[in-house]
């Protein structure tokens, strides 16, 4: 395959034709933020969180554009880091980040993102706007907001759209790239775009199959497992006493990898890895939810 030869930042680097610009960066250990982009999943080409330079009008998405030959790219210049900056605060005032991945507040620091600039989600400053049955706290005067309750709707695990920053991670895990179950997709337009399940149904009403996949790539907490929020709402989820162990499944003769995460010795998460070629971080149910036994009487 022909290399490519282009200057990121100023450093010239060549690299095979049809490489993202994003992982083009990456072979300079360039960190891009990313927010709709994950590792086992094709990219949304949703967040612009990773919008670089390259001489055209208009920044691109540095996910979504293909090296080309004589390219210079921008990854650091005050328009690229004025618009990522943008992207945060915009997040941080209408998004719950209390269990956001260590990564987004990282970027979002780094970029000097005033997260409250436009308005904090406790202001009732949220996205969306109100639908029936669904009451708005917004303040006279304010956006009007979704507002959404949080799901808890089995034991398995919660849904809490205030932290959720439409990705689409969830709903490509949950379909055609991963699960294949299309339990859940975008509903709504505009401000009231939003995920849900196939006619707002109840999860155990729903589709789901409860494989976890899509609490897996949710880089926000707007999926979490039933045990960590628990451990949350009573302020005892702690990840400075949390360990994580490989495994393998005994379930089937699968093998997948299991990463079993305990705190004081009891389990409270199992995961796979993204770079296990069977999983690519996908489980079934049972991988990822059916090992309570461990803590039965009987
Ligand atoms: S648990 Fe699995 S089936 Fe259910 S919504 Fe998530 S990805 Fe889809
Ligand atoms: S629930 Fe999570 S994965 Fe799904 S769109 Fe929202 S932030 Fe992204």
């Amino acid at each position: 395959m022909t290399d490519i030869s282009i200057s990121i930042d100023g450093q010239p680097v060549a690299v095979p034709t049809g490489t993202s610009i994003l992982d083009a960066c990456g072979t300079l250990d360039i960190e891009t933020p990313t927010l709709c982009h994950a590792a086992t999943l094709e990219p949304a080409y949703a967040c612009r969180a990773c919008v670089v330079e390259v001489g055209e009008g208009a920044l691109i998405p540095a996910c979504a554009r293909r090296v080309q030959e004589g390219m210079e790219i921008a990854t650091t210049s005050e328009r690229v880091t004025q618009s990522r900056r943008m992207v945060f605060e915009l997040l941080g005032s209408t998004t719950n980040l209390a269990r956001a991945d260590a990564d987004i507040l990282r970027w979002s620091e780094e970029l000097g993102a005033v997260t409250d600039r436009f308005g904090t989600p406790a202001d009732g400053n949220k996205r969306g706007v109100p639908r029936p049955g669904h009451h708005s706290n917004a303040p006279t005067g304010s956006a009007a907001t979704v507002h959404e309750p949080v799901k808890i709707e089995d034991d398995v695990y919660v849904r809490d759209y205030s932290a959720c920053i439409l990705c689409f991670r969830c709903v490509d895990a949950c379909g055609e790239q991963h699960q294949g179950t299309f339990a859940i997709a975008t509903a709504g337009r505009g401000f009231d775009a939003r995920i849900s399940t196939e006619f707002d149904a109840a999860l155990p009403d729903s589709a789901c199959v409860y494989c976890g996949n899509c609490i897996a790539v949710c880089p926000t907490g707007a999926l979490v497992g039933k045990i960590q929020w628990d451990l949350r709402q009573a302020d005892r989820w702690d990840p400075s006493r949390q360990e994580t162990k490989r495994s393998v499944c005994g379930y089937c003769g699968v093998g997948c990898n299991l990463d079993i995460t305990t705190q004081d010795g009891r389990i409270v998460e199992v995961a796979s890895p993204d770079d296990h070629d069977v999983t690519l971080g996908n489980l079934c149910i049972k991988g990822r939810f059916g090992w309570q036994f461990v803590y039965a009487d009987e």
